[in-house]
């Protein structure tokens, strides 16, 4: 297994963190850490409103606060995970349904929860579609070029006769 990119001060139920919902503040201090917890971003109401990946139905069950590993000054904040049945932890991630890449916007409406490996999954799946989109494009304009060549060559041909 890779090394974990993540430092881990502790780990609350998804009813616990619920229960830490303020609108007052953003900030809570968890095992004693201070801890960033952006409770009206997109991706925090996206994990609160479901728990759930909207592609395979993994279950996230508890959050973890943590902070990147790599990195000088990195706030603790909230990840969700759910457990699969070898005891691997899987990352829940908000996932955009129209990627923001292709105009999708960064609301609420446009959001799912989604595990990390469909997430993956996912952005496979979008890259190879962009790339057949291009290769299908070049096939045709190929396509047109050999059609206004043999027309060419058939001229050219034809006036010999
Ligand atoms: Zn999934």
């Amino acid at each position: 297994m890779s090394k974990r990119a993540y430092i881990r001060a502790g780990v609350l139920s998804i009813e616990e963190v619920f229960s830490l919902i303020t609108t007052t503040s953003e900030k809570a201090v968890l095992f004693g850490k201070n801890v960033k917890i952006s409770f009206t971003s997109v991706r925090f109401q996206t994990l609160l409103r479901s728990q759930v990946c909207s592609s395979c139905g993994l279950e996230g069950k508890f959050f973890s606060v943590e902070k990147h590993a790599k990195g000088e000054g990195q706030a603790y904040h909230l990840n969700m995970y759910a457990v699969i049945t070898d005891g691997t932890e899987v990352l829940m991630t908000c996932d955009h349904t129209v990627a923001r890449s292709l105009g999708g916007s960064d609301t609420l409406d446009n959001a799912t929860t989604m595990c990390t490996k469909c997430n993956v999954k996912k952005s496979v799946v979008e890259c190879l579609k962009k790339e057949l989109i291009l290769l299908k494009e070049r096939v045709s304009q190929i396509e047109s070029r050999l059609v206004v060549r043999e027309a060419q060559l058939d001229s050219i041909t034809s006036c010999n006769r």
